[in-house]
């Protein structure tokens, strides 16, 4: 045992967004290691594959902390969310709230998870204002009519954004 303080961000992450960036920048002040858990979620259909989202997750955190920044795991998981929170040994899951909307369904989840392990918290954290209106399903609906979404995700994200679009449309 260790009295490291360890968060679980969990999400699927198809792709991360500036919204998502914000909510790390959060949790890395209350916890000793953040681990991000990146979701299979293959009934959600993600456009990207699960080592592209784990492969972009991993590439934008690294670069927002210069050396001793905090420490950060980016992981895959395809099992129950508690069971994956005992395997890292995290005390806390960290969700993002948006709006209102987002209530209903997190208020269950804590619900349900709460009697499946009592000793886990749920934390929510907000996003800055500017930040709180972003989806990723409606950054790739943007992406998809060729808007732009430069706004709403890092520059890296945007290209891949906007090619994997781009194939999409053209079969
Ligand atoms: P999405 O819901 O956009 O498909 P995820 O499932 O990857 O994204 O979400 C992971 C977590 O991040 C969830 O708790 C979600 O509420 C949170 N989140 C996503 N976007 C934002 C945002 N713009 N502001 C605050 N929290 C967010």
């Amino acid at each position: 045992m260790t009295d490291q303080r360890i968060g679980l961000y969990p999400g699927t992450f198809d792709p991360i967004t500036n919204g998502h960036i914000d909510i790390i920048r959060r949790a890395v002040k209350l916890v000793d290691r953040l681990v991000i858990g990146v979701a299979i979620n293959a009934g959600k259909g993600p456009l990207f594959s699960l080592e592209e989202r784990v492969a972009m997750v991993e590439r934008e955190t690294a670069g927002l902390w210069g050396n001793g920044g905090p420490v950060i795991d980016v992981r895959p998981f395809d099992c129950l969310l508690m069971h994956f929170a005992e395997r890292v040994g995290a005390q806390i899951i960290i969700r993002g709230l948006r709006a209102v909307s987002d209530f209903e369904y997190e208020f269950q989840m804590v619900g349900m998870n709460a009697r499946l392990n009592p000793d886990v918290e749920t934390v929510f954290l907000m996003a800055e204002a500017r930040y709180q209106a972003i989806a990723s399903r409606l950054v790739k609906e943007i992406a998809a009519l060729g808007g732009d979404i430069a706004p709403f995700v890092p520059q890296k994200v945007a290209k891949m954004l906007v090619k994997r679009a781009g194939e999409r449309r053209n079969g």
